[in-house]
Protein backbone atom coordinates (compact mmCIF):
# COMPACT_ATOMS: atom_id res chain seq x y z
CA UNK A 1 0.00 0.00 0.00
CA UNK A 2 1.28 3.90 -1.16
CA UNK A 3 0.22 6.04 0.70
CA UNK A 4 1.35 8.79 -1.67
CA UNK A 5 -0.39 6.82 -4.44
CA UNK A 6 -4.09 8.23 -3.44
CA UNK A 7 -6.66 5.81 -4.30
CA UNK A 8 -8.62 7.68 -7.29
CA UNK A 9 -12.11 7.14 -7.62
CA UNK A 10 -12.20 9.36 -11.18
CA UNK A 11 -12.52 7.20 -14.39
CA UNK A 12 -9.10 6.15 -15.95
CA UNK A 13 -7.60 7.13 -19.61
CA UNK A 14 -9.63 3.99 -20.88
CA UNK A 15 -13.05 5.60 -19.74
CA UNK A 16 -15.73 3.71 -19.42
CA UNK A 17 -14.33 0.86 -19.73
CA UNK A 18 -12.97 1.31 -16.21
CA UNK A 19 -16.44 3.09 -15.20
CA UNK A 20 -15.86 2.91 -11.11
CA UNK A 21 -11.87 3.57 -11.94
CA UNK A 22 -9.46 0.92 -10.27
CA UNK A 23 -12.29 -0.96 -8.26
CA UNK A 24 -14.01 -4.17 -9.16
CA UNK A 25 -17.29 -4.20 -10.15
CA UNK A 26 -18.73 -7.42 -8.76
CA UNK A 27 -22.90 -7.20 -9.12
CA UNK A 28 -25.47 -4.92 -10.29
CA UNK A 29 -28.73 -4.97 -7.80
CA UNK A 30 -31.82 -3.87 -7.86
CA UNK A 31 -34.29 -4.86 -5.17
CA UNK A 32 -37.96 -4.32 -4.16
CA UNK A 33 -37.20 -2.97 -0.91
CA UNK A 34 -35.12 0.00 -2.53
CA UNK A 35 -37.34 0.46 -5.85
CA UNK A 36 -35.94 3.08 -8.27
CA UNK A 37 -32.64 2.32 -6.65
CA UNK A 38 -29.52 0.11 -8.56
CA UNK A 39 -26.47 -0.76 -6.19
CA UNK A 40 -23.55 -1.27 -7.92
CA UNK A 41 -21.43 -3.60 -5.64
CA UNK A 42 -17.68 -3.34 -6.11
CA UNK A 43 -14.38 -4.20 -4.52
CA UNK A 44 -12.64 -1.55 -4.07
CA UNK A 45 -8.78 -1.52 -4.06
CA UNK A 46 -7.94 1.02 -1.20
CA UNK A 47 -10.05 3.00 1.30
CA UNK A 48 -8.23 5.35 2.98
CA UNK A 49 -8.02 8.71 0.91
CA UNK A 50 -5.87 11.80 1.53
CA UNK A 51 -7.98 14.73 0.32
CA UNK A 52 -6.19 16.43 -2.19
CA UNK A 53 -5.52 20.39 -1.49
CA UNK A 54 -6.10 19.08 2.38
CA UNK A 55 -4.24 22.12 3.53
CA UNK A 56 -7.55 24.18 3.04
CA UNK A 57 -9.37 21.53 4.31
CA UNK A 58 -10.47 20.64 8.01
CA UNK A 59 -9.38 17.10 7.67
CA UNK A 60 -7.22 15.49 5.15
CA UNK A 61 -8.36 11.80 5.23
CA UNK A 62 -11.73 10.25 4.35
CA UNK A 63 -13.45 7.22 4.07
CA UNK A 64 -16.10 6.87 1.77
CA UNK A 65 -17.99 3.43 1.64
CA UNK A 66 -20.60 4.61 -0.89
CA UNK A 67 -20.45 7.48 -3.96
CA UNK A 68 -24.15 8.85 -4.57
CA UNK A 69 -26.94 9.21 -2.19
CA UNK A 70 -30.10 8.82 -1.60
CA UNK A 71 -30.90 11.87 0.51
CA UNK A 72 -31.22 12.96 -3.10
CA UNK A 73 -30.72 16.94 -1.71
CA UNK A 74 -31.29 19.12 -5.17
CA UNK A 75 -27.99 21.46 -4.09
CA UNK A 76 -25.40 18.51 -3.04
CA UNK A 77 -22.14 19.55 -4.70
CA UNK A 78 -20.71 15.17 -4.68
CA UNK A 79 -23.20 15.47 -8.06
CA UNK A 80 -20.48 16.64 -10.18
CA UNK A 81 -18.39 12.96 -9.21
CA UNK A 82 -20.71 11.28 -9.97
CA UNK A 83 -20.08 12.57 -14.10
CA UNK A 84 -16.40 10.90 -13.54
CA UNK A 85 -17.96 7.83 -13.22
CA UNK A 86 -20.00 8.27 -16.44
CA UNK A 87 -23.24 8.45 -14.46
CA UNK A 88 -25.86 10.86 -14.52
CA UNK A 89 -25.38 14.04 -11.78
CA UNK A 90 -29.13 14.19 -11.61
CA UNK A 91 -31.51 11.60 -11.05
CA UNK A 92 -28.33 9.31 -11.78
CA UNK A 93 -26.43 10.23 -8.84
CA UNK A 94 -30.13 10.04 -6.27
CA UNK A 95 -30.56 6.31 -7.51
CA UNK A 96 -27.48 4.68 -9.26
CA UNK A 97 -25.24 3.96 -5.71
CA UNK A 98 -21.93 2.46 -5.82
CA UNK A 99 -21.20 0.04 -2.82
CA UNK A 100 -17.60 -0.44 -1.66
CA UNK A 101 -18.60 -3.55 -0.20
CA UNK A 102 -15.01 -4.75 1.29
CA UNK A 103 -14.76 -1.37 2.92
CA UNK A 104 -14.80 -2.28 6.41
CA UNK A 105 -12.49 -5.38 5.95
CA UNK A 106 -10.18 -3.28 3.70
CA UNK A 107 -10.06 -0.50 6.28
CA UNK A 108 -9.11 -2.97 8.80
CA UNK A 109 -6.06 -4.26 6.75
CA UNK A 110 -5.19 -0.35 5.59
CA UNK A 111 -5.20 0.71 9.88
CA UNK A 112 -3.01 -2.20 10.33
CA UNK A 113 -0.19 -1.20 8.09
CA UNK A 114 2.76 0.17 9.92
CA UNK A 115 2.61 3.10 7.76
CA UNK A 116 -0.59 4.35 8.28
CA UNK A 117 0.36 7.65 10.75
CA UNK A 118 -2.73 7.00 12.63
CA UNK A 119 -4.08 10.51 11.28
CA UNK A 120 -7.67 11.27 11.67
CA UNK A 121 -10.40 9.92 9.22
CA UNK A 122 -13.07 12.19 8.00
CA UNK A 123 -16.66 10.47 7.00
CA UNK A 124 -19.60 11.52 5.56
CA UNK A 125 -17.48 14.23 3.68
CA UNK A 126 -17.94 13.67 0.49
CA UNK A 127 -21.78 11.60 0.51
CA UNK A 128 -23.90 10.53 3.45
CA UNK A 129 -22.23 7.22 4.98
CA UNK A 130 -25.90 6.43 6.78
CA UNK A 131 -28.04 6.93 3.22
CA UNK A 132 -30.75 4.41 3.06
CA UNK A 133 -28.38 1.80 1.14
CA UNK A 134 -26.30 1.58 4.72
CA UNK A 135 -29.34 -0.32 5.94
CA UNK A 136 -29.09 -2.70 3.30
CA UNK A 137 -25.07 -3.20 3.54
CA UNK A 138 -24.12 -2.54 6.95
CA UNK A 139 -20.23 -1.43 6.55
CA UNK A 140 -20.34 1.32 8.65
CA UNK A 141 -20.47 -0.90 12.18
CA UNK A 142 -17.46 -2.70 10.81
CA UNK A 143 -15.69 0.31 9.98
CA UNK A 144 -16.44 2.09 13.44
CA UNK A 145 -15.19 -1.50 15.00
CA UNK A 146 -11.76 -1.28 12.69
CA UNK A 147 -11.46 2.60 13.67
CA UNK A 148 -12.07 1.34 17.57
CA UNK A 149 -9.70 -1.31 17.57
CA UNK A 150 -6.92 1.14 16.52
CA UNK A 151 -7.93 3.50 18.65
CA UNK A 152 -7.71 6.11 15.57
CA UNK A 153 -9.60 9.60 15.73
CA UNK A 154 -12.58 9.95 13.45
CA UNK A 155 -15.68 12.21 12.54
CA UNK A 156 -19.04 11.49 11.11
CA UNK A 157 -21.28 13.88 9.51
CA UNK A 158 -24.19 13.11 8.66
CA UNK A 159 -28.37 13.28 7.94
CA UNK A 160 -29.23 9.88 8.87
CA UNK A 161 -30.99 9.08 11.48
CA UNK A 162 -29.56 5.28 11.14
CA UNK A 163 -26.47 6.61 13.02
CA UNK A 164 -28.54 5.87 15.91
CA UNK A 165 -28.15 1.81 15.29
CA UNK A 166 -24.13 2.31 15.98
CA UNK A 167 -24.80 3.89 19.54
CA UNK A 168 -22.95 1.79 21.17
CA UNK A 169 -20.05 1.18 18.94
CA UNK A 170 -19.86 5.49 18.78
CA UNK A 171 -19.70 5.17 22.73
CA UNK A 172 -17.01 2.68 22.34
CA UNK A 173 -14.86 4.29 20.07
CA UNK A 174 -15.54 7.20 21.88
CA UNK A 175 -13.89 5.82 25.24
CA UNK A 176 -10.52 4.93 23.45
CA UNK A 177 -10.06 7.94 20.59
CA UNK A 178 -11.54 11.21 19.73
CA UNK A 179 -15.00 10.86 17.95
CA UNK A 180 -16.55 13.78 16.85
CA UNK A 181 -20.15 13.65 15.21
CA UNK A 182 -22.43 16.50 13.58
CA UNK A 183 -25.73 16.37 12.37
CA UNK A 184 -26.90 18.49 9.47
CA UNK A 185 -30.11 20.23 9.96
CA UNK A 186 -30.16 23.58 7.78
CA UNK A 187 -33.79 24.47 8.19
CA UNK A 188 -37.19 23.15 10.06
CA UNK A 189 -39.68 24.53 6.60
CA UNK A 190 -41.54 21.22 5.87
CA UNK A 191 -42.75 22.20 2.34
CA UNK A 192 -38.98 23.31 1.83
CA UNK A 193 -37.62 19.87 3.17
CA UNK A 194 -39.74 17.99 0.94
CA UNK A 195 -38.76 19.15 -2.39
CA UNK A 196 -35.33 20.20 -1.87
CA UNK A 197 -33.71 17.07 0.75
CA UNK A 198 -36.46 14.50 -1.17
CA UNK A 199 -34.72 11.35 0.14
CA UNK A 200 -33.53 13.00 4.06
CA UNK A 201 -34.80 12.30 7.67
CA UNK A 202 -37.42 15.22 8.29
CA UNK A 203 -35.34 17.71 9.92
CA UNK A 204 -36.96 17.01 13.33
CA UNK A 205 -36.42 13.62 13.31
CA UNK A 206 -32.30 15.14 12.83
CA UNK A 207 -32.75 16.93 15.91
CA UNK A 208 -34.07 13.21 17.32
CA UNK A 209 -30.50 12.47 16.78
CA UNK A 210 -29.01 14.90 18.15
CA UNK A 211 -31.30 14.35 21.32
CA UNK A 212 -30.50 11.20 21.39
CA UNK A 213 -26.39 11.55 20.85
CA UNK A 214 -26.15 14.22 23.51
CA UNK A 215 -28.38 11.71 25.87
CA UNK A 216 -25.97 9.38 25.43
CA UNK A 217 -22.96 11.40 26.02
CA UNK A 218 -22.16 11.78 22.21
CA UNK A 219 -21.75 15.86 21.88
CA UNK A 220 -22.92 16.40 18.74
CA UNK A 221 -22.40 19.80 16.45
CA UNK A 222 -25.12 21.02 14.16
CA UNK A 223 -23.88 21.99 10.77
CA UNK A 224 -26.94 24.55 9.50
CA UNK A 225 -26.19 23.81 5.64
CA UNK A 226 -27.28 25.01 3.27
CA UNK A 227 -28.80 28.41 4.24
CA UNK A 228 -30.63 28.91 1.00
CA UNK A 229 -31.03 32.59 -0.43
CA UNK A 230 -35.16 33.84 -0.24
CA UNK A 231 -36.17 30.69 1.01
CA UNK A 232 -34.62 29.16 4.40
CA UNK A 233 -32.91 32.76 5.60
CA UNK A 234 -35.74 34.80 6.93
CA UNK A 235 -34.85 36.01 10.37
CA UNK A 236 -37.77 34.42 11.74
CA UNK A 237 -36.63 31.19 9.60
CA UNK A 238 -33.37 31.71 10.82
CA UNK A 239 -34.64 31.78 14.49
CA UNK A 240 -36.48 28.92 14.49
CA UNK A 241 -33.98 26.92 13.75
CA UNK A 242 -31.36 27.54 15.88
CA UNK A 243 -33.37 27.87 18.57
CA UNK A 244 -34.94 23.82 17.72
CA UNK A 245 -31.04 23.40 17.51
CA UNK A 246 -30.11 24.55 21.11
CA UNK A 247 -33.09 22.95 22.40
CA UNK A 248 -31.95 19.59 20.58
CA UNK A 249 -28.62 20.09 23.06
CA UNK A 250 -26.21 20.87 19.83
CA UNK A 251 -23.19 21.50 21.48
CA UNK A 252 -22.17 24.26 18.29
CA UNK A 253 -23.91 25.57 15.58
CA UNK A 254 -22.11 26.47 12.46
CA UNK A 255 -23.98 28.26 9.79
CA UNK A 256 -23.01 27.93 5.51
CA UNK A 257 -24.59 29.90 2.90
CA UNK A 258 -25.81 27.73 -0.23
CA UNK A 259 -22.94 27.33 -2.80
CA UNK A 260 -23.85 26.11 -5.97
CA UNK A 261 -20.83 24.63 -7.50
CA UNK A 262 -20.77 22.61 -11.34
CA UNK A 263 -23.36 19.58 -11.22
CA UNK A 264 -25.53 20.68 -8.74
CA UNK A 265 -26.09 24.56 -10.12
CA UNK A 266 -27.73 23.12 -12.98
CA UNK A 267 -29.52 20.68 -11.00
CA UNK A 268 -30.65 23.11 -8.48
CA UNK A 269 -31.66 25.68 -10.93
CA UNK A 270 -34.28 23.50 -13.19
CA UNK A 271 -35.85 22.80 -9.39
CA UNK A 272 -35.81 26.04 -8.88
CA UNK A 273 -37.43 27.22 -12.06
CA UNK A 274 -40.04 24.29 -11.06
CA UNK A 275 -40.70 25.34 -8.07
CA UNK A 276 -39.79 29.06 -7.29
CA UNK A 277 -39.62 30.48 -11.00
CA UNK A 278 -39.63 33.94 -9.53
CA UNK A 279 -36.60 33.29 -7.91
CA UNK A 280 -34.46 32.70 -10.95
CA UNK A 281 -33.78 36.20 -11.48
CA UNK A 282 -32.63 36.58 -8.17
CA UNK A 283 -30.01 33.37 -8.53
CA UNK A 284 -28.35 34.54 -11.03
CA UNK A 285 -27.66 37.91 -9.73
CA UNK A 286 -26.55 36.44 -6.11
CA UNK A 287 -24.61 33.80 -8.06
CA UNK A 288 -23.35 36.07 -10.80
CA UNK A 289 -19.70 35.34 -9.70
CA UNK A 290 -19.64 31.96 -9.46
CA UNK A 291 -20.56 29.33 -6.98
CA UNK A 292 -20.19 31.46 -3.79
CA UNK A 293 -22.62 33.45 -2.57
CA UNK A 294 -21.24 37.08 -2.04
CA UNK A 295 -19.28 37.55 1.30
CA UNK A 296 -21.68 40.06 2.39
CA UNK A 297 -24.49 37.21 2.35
CA UNK A 298 -22.69 34.89 3.67
CA UNK A 299 -20.90 37.29 6.72
CA UNK A 300 -25.30 38.65 7.49
CA UNK A 301 -25.67 34.99 7.71
CA UNK A 302 -22.27 33.67 10.08
CA UNK A 303 -23.65 37.32 12.14
CA UNK A 304 -27.09 36.65 12.10
CA UNK A 305 -26.82 32.49 13.37
CA UNK A 306 -23.77 33.20 16.01
CA UNK A 307 -25.77 35.83 17.13
CA UNK A 308 -28.94 33.64 17.35
CA UNK A 309 -27.21 30.87 18.93
CA UNK A 310 -25.12 32.80 21.80
CA UNK A 311 -29.13 34.33 22.68
CA UNK A 312 -29.92 30.60 22.97
CA UNK A 313 -27.17 29.59 25.10
CA UNK A 314 -25.09 27.41 22.27
CA UNK A 315 -22.73 30.18 20.90
CA UNK A 316 -20.63 29.80 17.69
CA UNK A 317 -18.74 27.02 17.13
CA UNK A 318 -16.18 26.29 18.95
CA UNK A 319 -12.49 25.25 17.35
CA UNK A 320 -12.58 21.58 16.76
CA UNK A 321 -16.07 21.36 17.55
CA UNK A 322 -16.60 19.65 14.39
CA UNK A 323 -13.24 19.07 14.00
CA UNK A 324 -12.97 17.17 10.75
CA UNK A 325 -16.77 18.07 9.81
CA UNK A 326 -17.02 21.47 9.83
CA UNK A 327 -16.55 22.52 6.38
CA UNK A 328 -17.54 20.29 4.34
CA UNK A 329 -20.81 21.39 2.68
CA UNK A 330 -18.78 24.72 2.17
CA UNK A 331 -15.93 23.97 1.50
CA UNK A 332 -15.81 20.38 0.36
CA UNK A 333 -13.79 17.82 -0.29
CA UNK A 334 -12.34 18.31 -3.83
CA UNK A 335 -14.27 16.13 -6.06
CA UNK A 336 -12.49 13.70 -7.94
CA UNK A 337 -11.37 15.23 -11.92
CA UNK A 338 -10.73 12.95 -14.65
CA UNK A 339 -7.66 12.12 -12.88
CA UNK A 340 -7.79 12.82 -9.35
CA UNK A 341 -9.77 11.72 -7.00
CA UNK A 342 -12.39 13.30 -4.86
CA UNK A 343 -16.92 16.64 -0.02
CA UNK A 344 -22.38 18.23 2.03
S1 LIG B 1 -25.93 16.81 0.73
FE1 LIG B 1 -25.28 15.00 1.90
S2 LIG B 1 -27.17 13.92 2.43
FE2 LIG B 1 -27.67 15.33 0.76
S3 LIG B 1 -27.43 14.13 -1.14
FE3 LIG B 1 -25.47 15.16 -0.75
S4 LIG B 1 -24.31 13.70 0.41
FE4 LIG B 1 -26.40 13.01 0.50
Amino acid sequence: MRWDNLHRDGPDASGTAALFGPDVVTRTVDTPEFAGITFHEVRARSIINRVPGASRMPFEWTVNPYRGCSHACVYCFARRSHGYLDLDTGIGFDTQIVVKTNADRLLRRELSSPRWPGHHIAMGTNVDCYQRAEGRYRLMPGILTALRDHANPFSILTKGTLILRDLDLLRSAGAVADVGVSVSVAFLDEELWRTVEPGTPAPERRLDVVRALTDHGIGCGVLMAPVIPFLSDGPAQLRATVRAIAAAGATSVTPLALHLRPGAREWFTAWLARHHPGLVGHYERLYADGAYAPKWYQRRITRQVHELAEEYGIGPSRPGAHRGVGAPRCAPEPEAGPTQLTLL
